[in-house]
């Protein structure tokens, strides 16, 4: 089957969409493009089944809709498959209404988190031919075209139209085993539109995820992990063995594995003697997310001796009252334990922050950002992003914030779960100072005491590059919350 799969066009006057492989939708005037690993899977699954498979993704492309469909008229694809998410997915249902006025032939097929937690929404409010739930997209949308060449049902968690009516379910298997994935094909999948991240310090880099999705899997307001259940882990040998090829083929210099949080215990022991006793270690650098509370001194050294440059963390409240409700897990001077010790092993801190709880007051936001400052400042951390908090649909947020009448506005609004505006009330504050505070964190990177902490911590040229690099995007950050209408 002649199969296009990617990212459609995907616009707004806000800026670039932020889609691909981000569990939180932005859009960004300064962006950089995240390689979408579950997409290139499937992408590569397909190939490998014998599909003509191409690589399409407009947003990263720059492509817009008259040049996409120059490309539809000229390739005629059988199917047309991508993954859409809340912000969007009312723009993606005129999308698809209007290819299949011209298109009425080309399958489409749906997938990602919004429509796993409301596959019949999109049947309904659009035509695609299949909406596929559940994180295993890859998996499923493979055993979707076997089925249909077998004239069989669908399998399970695909939604489909049959006889003018819509039949389905939600049970998604979420068992697959992750090491019978064929290694991405980094050709197909067009690698170097991903490379601009501003805090990679060596080129070229790669994206792998060497887990589905977190361990920990409870936080409340967490898309994938919540809708896309059941943690599975690639084996070591398989991802040391894709890491070869990378370095191999493309002489990648840095990994970044984007399983929600890296595995732990000896899983992570294992992972860390493979890269030393294959000598990656020496070659190249390997970035992770991972959670406060879950490592101890000796594994942030064992890490760091394996080649680990950066650990990008949650930091999602200062209160410790927040961080149990959300089932968080840590207590919050798992926080600054956690920052010291990977600095102290040398490891480069990412923080996460969020902002905008609705039982949260303003002093509570304030005590967020003063932690996330005092870490910066005391060079305990290097990186710091700030977000509003959005209740995506389908997570456990999501339904407390409809049960509590936590809404600022329509919940079906969707476009307006894009991080420019808070999404819920707060308990003491108007709406729009919870945006100030998060435009306010990107200030701490011009203050005085964080630019002498920078200063002393550069030990290299690459130190020195990534502090250059990353000016563009904290200026972009800035802009956008200053001029935010
Ligand atoms: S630890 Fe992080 S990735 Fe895991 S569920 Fe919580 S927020 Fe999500």
């Amino acid at each position: 089957m002649k199969i296009l799969i990617g990212y459609p066009p995907t616009v707004s006057s806000k800026g670039i969409a932020t889609l691909g492989q981000n569990r939180q939708f932005q859009w960004f005037s300064n962006p950089s493009f995240l390689f979408p690993v579950v997409p290139a899977s499937a992408a590569t699954l397909l190939k490998s089944q014998g599909h003509d498979v191409t690589w399409l993704d407009c947003v990263a492309e720059r492509i817009q809709l008259p040049a996409f469909l120059e490309i539809l008229r000229k390739t005629r694809p059988e199917l047309l498959a991508f993954e859409t998410k809340t912000p969007v997915i009312k723009q993606h249902w005129r999308l698809i209404n209007q290819l299949k006025d011209e298109f009425p032939d080309m399958l489409i097929a749906l997938y990602g988190d919004h429509v796993t937690s409301f596959p019949e929404e999109s049947m309904r409010n659009s035509t695609p031919d299949y909406v596929i739930c559940g994180g295993d997209y890859d998996f499923v949308l493979a055993r979707l075209l076997e089925t249909r060449q077998t004239g069989q049902t669908p399998p399970d968690g695909v939604f489909y139209r049959r006889d003018g009516h819509i039949h389905g379910n939600r049970n998604f298997c979420t068992n697959h085993d992750l090491d019978t994935l064929p290694f991405i094909d980094r050709d197909l999948t067009k690698w170097r539109l991903y490379e601009r991240e501003y805090n990679f310090v060596r080129h070229p880099y790669f994206y792998i995820m060497s887990s589905r999705d977190c361990w920990w899997g409870k936080c409340k307001f967490c898309s994938w992990p919540r809708m896309y259940p059941n943690f599975r882990t690639r084996s070591v040998p398989h991802v040391l063995d894709e890491i070869g090829m990378l370095t191999e083929r493309y002489g990648a210099r840095e990994i970044f594995d984007d399983a929600g949080t890296l595995r732990t215990g000896a899983w992570l022991k294992e992972l860390c003697l493979g890269l030393t006793d294959r000598g990656y270690h020496r070659r190249l650098r390997y970035s992770c997310n991972m959670r406060f509370g879950a490592l101890g001194q000796d594994e942030y050294h064992m890490m760091k001796q394996a080649g680990f440059r950066l650990l990008k963390f949650g930091l999602e409240s200062a209160n410790q009252n927040t961080l149990d409700r959300l089932d968080k897990g840590i207590r919050v001077e798992d926080i600054t334990r956690g920052c010291a010790m990977a600095r102290a092993a040398g490891l480069t801190v990412h923080l996460t922050m969020i902002i905008g709880y609705p039982w949260e007051t303003m002093q509570d936001a304030l005590r967020t950002f003063n932690l996330a400052r005092e870490l910066m400042q005391s060079g305990k951390a290097d990186l710091l992003q700030a977000t509003v908090l959005i209740p995506y649909p389908g997570t456990p947020l999501w339904e407390e914030a409809r049960q509590n009448a936590w809404f600022l506005f329509d919940p079906e609004d969707y476009e307006r779960y894009d991080m420019r505006e808070p999404v819920l009330s707060t308990a003491d504050s108007d709406a729009r100072r919870v945006a100030d505070i998060c435009g306010r964190t990107y200030t701490v990177f011009l203050t005085p005491r964080y630019l002498w902490s920078r200063l002393k911590s550069i030990r290299s040229l690459e130190d020195l590059q990534l502090n250059l690099r990353g000016i563009p995007a904290v200026v972009g950050h800035l802009r956008e919350y200053i001029f935010a209408p």
